[in-house]
């Protein structure tokens, strides 16, 4: 190991990564003849022991659809997937666990609060304001809603760095922004929004806010009642569960006053050819059979991080960064996209000369794996001039050796191909 992961391994309160890794059983394997180093954790996150275990688990004893059993197992089932939701209520600070929405992800949970919010509530001429570095999942939704009712979607700026401009935003406000949606850290950059701030102006302004949680939910504790956002979204798969389930965060004044996004079974109380009324929250937004699995499976998940040392692992996840981007700096024709001083576990770069994409190959025939491309990004992308980049990006199960092995991958790809 370098000196300069020494001395940070000593600064990182004594995590222990290695033995965190070895709760992942999938990164005990080899890729192309090399032991895998993962490096693609802002895509999806690995899955403990634990977290496999507990839908295996589900599936062996505890299988039945929820709510409306009259029997043993759909009570268990029941039971479970309600105590998954009060541990999501408990992770994220929420007031009730009523406020705690399943989605299939955060995706769907941007769709859900711009179809349904955004339908009832945007007119001609209203303003939402979303950043120039959003991932496409939190354009989008709002572009199809802004055609259906005539309000306009405007990106607030972003500086070469991935900073956002914080006084072009609040220069930006007035009483026809009716939303401001932000990512709290950019899946591109790694940038960290200073969301504090924004949802004070916006408030301010009388806008609401919709927090991105996509790519902070796996690296530090979230608190929506301190944050103070209006919603708030993320994916369970970004947060070492599976796929398939995520969560909507909202007021529940704001929930309560929102349209069904989609009917059928569940999110009903009473149905006719008349008429129908709509059951309560949470269920009002729950229309059909849920990812039961899911719900039970994010929960395990979610003990598991509570397991660990957060604030260490915030740490190492950041001595980690500031190695890889020393690093970066010693490889010639590197270029660092995203150096903005608040970043979070991404390390995001272009190689003069070389399309990202035939480097993540060659990084991938010696078993690193990284994501190459506009990560969903593309005005982003446009406003670098650049195609894509690579993205190494970290979690606490990763080691310092496993920087060293993406750098000594890429100077034997770099060699090959400039
Ligand atoms: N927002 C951000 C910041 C993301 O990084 C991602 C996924 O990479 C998403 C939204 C979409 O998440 P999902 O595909 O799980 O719905």
């Amino acid at each position: 190991m370098a000196d300069l992961a020494a001395e940070t391994a000593v600064h990182n309160h004594g995590f222990d990564a290695e033995r965190v890794k070895q709760d992942f059983p999938i990164l005990n394997q080899q890729v192309n003849g090399h032991p895998l180093v993962y490096l693609d954790n802002a895509a999806t996150t690995q899955k403990p022991q634990a977290v496999i275990d507990a839908i295996s688990h589900y599936y062996q004893h505890d299988n039945s659809n929820v709510h409306r059993g009259a029997h043993s197992l759909a009570d268990r089932a029941t039971a479970k997937f309600e105590q998954a939701r009060q541990r999501v209520a408990q992770f994220l600070n929420a007031p009730a666990s009523r406020q705690i929405l399943w989605t299939r992800g955060t995706t769907e949970g941007i769709n859900l609060v711009a179809s349904s919010w955004g339908g009832s509530n945007l007119n001609a001429g209203d303003r939402v304001l979303v950043s120039a570095m959003e991932h496409h999942s939190n354009i989008v939704p709002w572009q199809m809603v802004a055609e259906k009712t005539g309000a306009t979607v405007e990106a607030i700026p972003v500086d070469d760095t991935g900073t956002l401009d914080l006084q072009a935003f609040s220069d930006m406000l007035d009483e026809r922004v009716r939303m401001v949606s932000v990512n709290q850290v950019s899946n591109a950059l790694g940038s960290i929004n200073p969301i504090a701030d924004i949802i004070r102006l916006a408030h301010e302004h009388g806008a609401l806010v919709l927090i991105d949680g996509a790519q902070a939910i796996a690296h530090w504790p979230v608190d929506v009642q301190a944050m103070d956002c209006d919603f708030y979204v993320f994916s369970g798969h970004k947060l070492f569960g599976p796929t398939g389930i995520g969560v909507l965060y909202g007021r529940e004044e704001l929930l309560n006053a929102m349209p069904p996004y989609q009917g059928g079974g569940e999110m009903i109380e009473t149905v006719s050819f008349d008429g129908t009324t709509y059951n309560q929250l949470p269920y009002k937004f729950e229309a059909g059979t849920p990812d039961i699995a899911g719900a039970i499976g994010l929960a395990a998940a979610i003990d598991y991080v509570d397991s660990l040392d957060r604030a260490a692992a915030a740490a190492h996840e950041h001595a980690l960064l500031a190695y890889a981007t020393e690093k970066a700096h010693e490889v010639p024709g590197l270029k660092l996209i995203g150096t903005a001083t608040e970043k979070c576990a991404v390390l995001s770069f272009v190689l003069e000369g070389v399309h990202p994409s035939d480097l993540g190959m060659l990084l991938d025939q010696q078993g690193v794996a990284v994501r190459t491309g506009h990560h969903c990004a593309q005005p982003l992308m446009q406003q670098y001039g650049i195609p894509g980049t690579v993205r190494a990006s970290f979690s606490f199960y990763n080691t310092f050796e496993d920087v060293d092995r993406l750098f000594a991958a890429l100077d034997k790809a770099r060699q090959l191909l400039t």
